[in-house]
């Protein structure tokens, strides 16, 4: 029916939305009446193409796409924030922070010639928690005489004030200039779609697992090593192999090629080796070897992996050497200690062999388009909704905890939002958690479910 057909529209462009580079994210927020409109369309001029719109009773955040001396950015137009905003108005200023979360830069926009008001100096407060790079724009400042208002906004201690005229366009260029300055080339946080360049794999596992097996096989003759950053003593150099007619970037393979682990012998460098090529990589892939129990140290290596919050994939390799009993015994390991990474998708493999190994990139290519879905607004509410009324909170002193809103702020993994009125039982989180999997596919990632209980 009708409904469907949208459903699946929606859902097309969300994985159109996957396929191109993810432009930095900028987040435009400030007290309602201070320009921020009038300073977005400014911004966009006529390239007024809307690419996110959140629906919600009010205008909460709307996304555009932005050029600037030939830079792509998404600019994201937030509603007024409001320090004490009550009912709707606080819901839009949760909405605003939630856009301060996913940018890579933030612009304050104050009335200039007003200067700083307590509810500015609040919203100060909150992006100052955040910790991302802020540019201070004074509008409003429509003439040069009026220049000298912004001076006391050095005060606010976020650096040198931009006197714009969002009306006329003055000052919005070097507003601009700064802010393409102040963000990376890419999204950082989540923005709609994925970074550029060939995705970024970590292959990790314990000692002999095989993983320098693995590369050799996978790379075949031809190895393409990426020296990231040259003349570093240190070594991390990816290497570019080519999976599935697509090009991968495996990072940090250096470290397993040279095989200095075996020499140091220390888990713990191990261990940290691991990490980093966690925080470079946007796959994972755990490798196991069946010839032995799972040990210890795979259990905390698959953990990691989880924790990191990358896409996963687990692969178990040595499959040559399995047999009908040790099969019996691996199942049974796998369901008593990787349940924690049972959404994982799992590839059997052999390394030596070769068996399997173009098993590996629908795998990744799995994992990842699930790492960076997004369940619109919308229909994540209609499941939640339906979901809500079959299976309602338990009630606890005569009081029922309600979902009031849900919203999926990011990707890369998903991360949802819900807005309720009091806090939801652990056990009913996990509930939700699970139903979220299942209804939606979300094989081969961590997918992360936070609270804000509103008054
Ligand atoms: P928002 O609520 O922050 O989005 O503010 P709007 O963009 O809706 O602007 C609020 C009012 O301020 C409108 O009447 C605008 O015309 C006016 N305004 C916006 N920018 C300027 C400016 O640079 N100079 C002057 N004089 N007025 C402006
Ligand atoms: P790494 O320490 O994880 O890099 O492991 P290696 O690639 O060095 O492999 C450790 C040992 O396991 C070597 O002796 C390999 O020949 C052997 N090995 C690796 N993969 C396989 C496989 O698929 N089957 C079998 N039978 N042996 C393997």
């Amino acid at each position: 029916d009708d409904d469907a057909a949208l459903l699946d529209l929606e859902y097309e462009d969300e994985l159109e939305r996957k396929q191109t580079p993810a432009p930095p994210v900028l987040a435009i927020i400030g007290r309602p009446n201070v320009g921020k409109s009038t300073l977005v369309n400014r911004i966009i001029r006529s390239r007024q193409a809307v690419v996110e719109d959140v629906p919600g009773v009010t205008r909460d955040r709307v996304s555009y796409l932005g050029e600037w001396n030939g830079k792509d950015f998404t600019l994201v137009d937030t509603g007024g924030w409001e320090a004490d905003a009550k009912g709707m108005q606080k819901r839009v200023a949760e909405q605003a922070e939630i856009a301060v979360d996913e940018a890579d830069a933030v612009v304050l926009v104050l009335d200039g010639l007003v200067g700083a008001t307590a509810v500015d100096e609040a919203v100060v407060k909150m992006l100052r928690r955040k910790k991302k790079p802020v540019l201070l724009a004074a509008n409003k400042v429509d003439s040069a005489a009026q220049m000298t208002e912004v001076y006391p906004l050095w005060n606010l201690g976020l650096g040198e004030p931009y006197p714009v005229s969002a009306l006329h366009g003055s000052g919005t260029g070097d507003l601009l200039d700064a802010a393409l300055q102040a963000m990376p080339e890419t999204a950082q946080y989540g923005g709609l779609t994925p970074t550029g360049g060939p995705r970024r794999v970590a292959l990790v596992g314990r000692p002999n697992v095989g993983k320098s097996s693995l590369l050799n096989k996978l790379a075949g003759s031809d190895r393409v090593v990426v020296d990231e950053v040259a003349g570093t003593t240190r070594d991390p150099v990816d290497e570019l192999i080519t999976l599935g007619e697509e090009q991968w970037r495996f990072v940090d393979t250096a470290g397993i090629r040279r095989r200095t682990h075996m020499a140091s012998g220390s888990e713990y460098y191990a261990m940290l080796r691991t990490q980093r090529a966690l925080d470079k990589a946007e796959v994972a892939v755990v490798l196991l070897a069946v010839d032995e129990p799972l040990s210890e140290q795979d259990v905390r290596l698959v953990q990691m992996a989880v924790d990191s919050g990358r896409a996963v994939v687990l692969a178990y390799n040595k499959w040559d050497l399995m047999d009908g009993e040790r099969r019996y015994y691996l199942e049974r390991e796998i369901e008593r200690d990787l349940g924690h990474a049972s959404w994982a998708p799992r590839v059997n493999v052999s390394a030596r062999t070769g068996w399997h190994k173009d098993k590996l990139a629908p795998a990744l290519r799995t994992s990842l388009a699930n790492w960076e879905q997004r369940i619109p607004t919308g229909r994540l509410n209609a499941f939640l909704g339906e979901l809500v009324a079959a299976h309602p909170h338990p009630v606890r002193s005569g009081k029922q905890p309600r979902i009031l809103f849900a919203t999926q702020p990011s990707t890369r993994p998903p991360k949802f939002v819900l807005f309720t009125t009091a806090f939801l039982e652990p056990g009913y989180r996990r509930f939700i958690t699970r139903r979220l999997r299942e209804t939606f596919d979300f094989t081969g990632t961590p997918i992360e479910v936070q609270m804000r209980v509103r008054e």
